[in-house]
Formats: C-alpha cells, sequence, structure tokens
C-alpha cells in the first residue's frame, strides 16, 4: 500500500476516534446506573463483556436497545452484532492503540471462523449430495451432471444465479423459452450463412416408421479477440438447420424442395454462399438425371459447388452391409455390447474403471 493512502486512513481513523472526555463521562454515568435491567445484568455477565477492552469501549445506548463504541462514533449496533462490530475493519483501525485490543481481535476472529467454517462445510456437503441425488433421479450421467455443475459454477461466479429465486420453472414457461430458442438460433445462422461460404449435408433416415431427412451445414467461424476468448481464433462451426418428414416420396426433386424451405429461403443470399454438398450414394442424392446434386448443379448453373460422397457415412455403410455376413451368434453378440454401451451411466462407469 503506498504509504501516502496508509497515512491518510490513519488519520481518518484518528478523526473518527476521540474517545471525548464528556461522552465517556456520560456512559460511565450510564453505566454505573443504580438500577440496571434483568436483561442488561445478563449482558453484562456474557463472556465478551469481560475483557478489558470491551468494557472500556463499549457502552449500552440510552434507549437500552443499541449499544455504542466509544472508538467509532457515529456507529450503533444490538447485543448480537457486537463481535461482528469488533472485528469490522473500521473498529479494527481505530482501535489500533489499544494493547489489549489486539488479543480479543485474534481470539474472536479464531473462534468465529472455526465455528463459522465447520457449520459452512457441513451444510456444503449437505448441498451437494441433494443435488447429486437430484442429477440421478432424473437419470443424468456422470458426465451430464459434471457438465450442469460446471455451467452452474460459471454462473455463480458471475453472480447470475438470482433467477433461481425470481423464475417460476413452470414446465409451459420452459416450453415456450425452448421454442424461443430454436427461433433465436435459426435468425443466428441464417446471418451466417449469408455472410459466409459453407457447405450443406443432407440425409435421409427412417424413424419410428417415419422417413426423417436432416440437413446440416458447415462453415469457418471468426471468434475476435473479446473477454471470453483471449486468443482470436476460427472454429469449424457444424448445425442441424432443418428436419423435414417426408410423406411418400423421397426422390431427388423432394430433396432439392427440402433445401429450399430448410435452408434457401432464409435469405436470399444464402444460396449464392452454398460451396459444396455432401451425401451418401444413395441415387436419390447423386444420381446422374434426378439426383439431388445434379438437380441442384443444374439450377445453380454457373455456381462452383463441390459434391462429394461422405467417405465416413459410405465406410459405415459398407461395414453395416458386411455385418450381414457374419454368423448370427456374433451379430447377436456386437448387437449386445452395443446395447450395454448406450447407458450413458454404464460408459462412465467402465471410463472410470479402465481410469483406476
Ligand atoms: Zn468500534
Amino acid at each position: 500500500m503506498p504509504s501516502g493512502k496508509k497515512n491518510d486512513e490513519n488519520n481518518r481513523a484518528k478523526q473518527r476516534s476521540p474517545p471525548s472526555s464528556s461522552q465517556k463521562k456520560k456512559y460511565n454515568q450510564k453505566k454505573s446506573a443504580p438500577r440496571p435491567s434483568l436483561a442488561e445484568q445478563r449482558r453484562k455477565r456474557a463472556p465478551i463483556f469481560q475483557h478489558e477492552h470491551v468494557k472500556a469501549n463499549i457502552f449500552e445506548e440510552e434507549n437500552g436497545d443499541d449499544y455504542l463504541c466509544l472508538l467509532c462514533p457515529g456507529f450503533s449496533f444490538a447485543f448480537k452484532n457486537i463481535r461482528k462490530h469488533l472485528v469490522s475493519k473500521g473498529h479494527v483501525q481505530n482501535a489500533d492503540d489499544d494493547p489489549d485490543f489486539l488479543p480479543l481481535y485474534a481470539n474472536l476472529l479464531s473462534k468465529g471462523a472455526s465455528i463459522d467454517s465447520k457449520l459452512e462445510a457441513k451444510r456444503d456437503k449437505e448441498s451437494f449430495l441433494a443435488f447429486i441425488q437430484l442429477c440421478v433421479a432424473l437419470n443424468l450421467s456422470t458426465r451430464q451432471i459434471s457438465k450442469l455443475a460446471k455451467g452452474l459454477k460459471t454462473l455463480f461466479q458471475g453472480f447470475k444465479l438470482g433467477f433461481l429465486i425470481k423464475a417460476n420453472f413452470e414446465e409451459s414457461s420452459i416450453a415456450s423459452r425452448i421454442d424461443c430458442f430454436g427461433k433465436y438460433y435459426l435468425e443466428k445462422l441464417k446471418a451466417e450463412l449469408a455472410n459466409t461460404k459453407y457447405s450443406s449435408s443432407i440425409d435421409n433416415a427412417k424413424i419410428s416408421n417415419k422417413n426423417v431427412c436432416g440437413v446440416k451445414v458447415r462453415f469457418l467461424k471468426d471468434y475476435p479477440k473479446s473477454q471470453a476468448t483471449q486468443v482470436p481464433k476460427i472454429e469449424l462451426e457444424s448445425k442441424v438447420i432443418g428436419v423435414k418428414y417426408l410423406s411418400q416420396r423421397s426422390d431427388g426433386e423432394t430433396l432439392l424442395k427440402v433445401l429450399d424451405e430448410k435452408v434457401f429461403s432464409l435469405d436470399k443470399l444464402i444460396k449464392k454462399n452454398l460451396v459444396g454438398i455432401t451425401s451418401d450414394g444413395a441415387s436419390a442424392m447423386v444420381g446422374p438425371v434426378c439426383g439431388v446434386i445434379s438437380l441442384l448443379k443444374k439450377e445453380l448453373s454457373g455456381q462452383y459447388l463441390f459434391s462429394l460422397q461422405d467417405p465416413c457415412h459410405l465406410i459405415n455403410l459398407v461395414i453395416k452391409n458386411s455385418l450381414h455376413l457374419l454368423p448370427d451368434e456374433i451379430q447377436d453378440f456386437i448387437d449386445s455390447r452395443h446395447h450395454h454401451f448406450l447407458s450413458p451411466q454404464r460408459t462412465a462407469g467402465s471410463k472410470l474403471k479402465l481410469k483406476q
């Protein structure tokens, strides 16, 4: 601390601590009042009043409810707050000259700390277990619990957990917020795709007897230097932009309509920024006449468009089809292993065992 600042503080401390003789006399008169109340007598017998520093400086106010400190004019406090006042920054500065104060101060600090820290540790342990119990009851995996807790910790450190008291958390209001998230992310994505070159991947899948088409987009995103990003960086973003139920048809023409509806219709600049498309090798995708990629290339006549049959997807299909050649027992064994590791808890448990 610069010496000037320290001197200022000392001066202020001296200004605040004039144990004036008239005040002292008044308090001494009060102290020796002939008939103190029972409550007052009880308080005076309290261990804290056995200490010389307290006897000399802390006095009951005339209203009988509050206490005053001779060293800190202008401060009054209830009996239960005497300890708090004695260890306050202001009082510690003002009591600097009193040799009786230092041992009392050390005593108060160690007592307070041990009681507070024991209580606090017990409460923390209980809250931690209650949190884990809630997460397990919700069937969250250890990984999800860890991510949730770390997210809450970040919010807590930024003093941003006040919403827990204020929000009602009704299911309907949560659902409406989630809908807003979808719209918000789509708006953000729309702005990004209108400003940057991107590639898209498209695929069909049968889910619960329904034919579903999913479209993803990928692009490079700049993260300039900011408070959250200390070093500027470029990252590959990969986002689902649309999912569409297909009714009867899933041919190239239908898929082109899906691309139009879910991607190109968002902004007229978006179609111009498409530079790549990837799919599996199905004829609806790569058919030379009616496949979605051929139709798209025709529509974008002259615009550069790189098309690729996704190698990972192809390898996946090759393995899937080759498995049919294996004996049934091996297929059953692979299926049972797959189902075993579908459970996030089991996967996390196995990882833990492997680490140990
Ligand atoms: Zn004081």
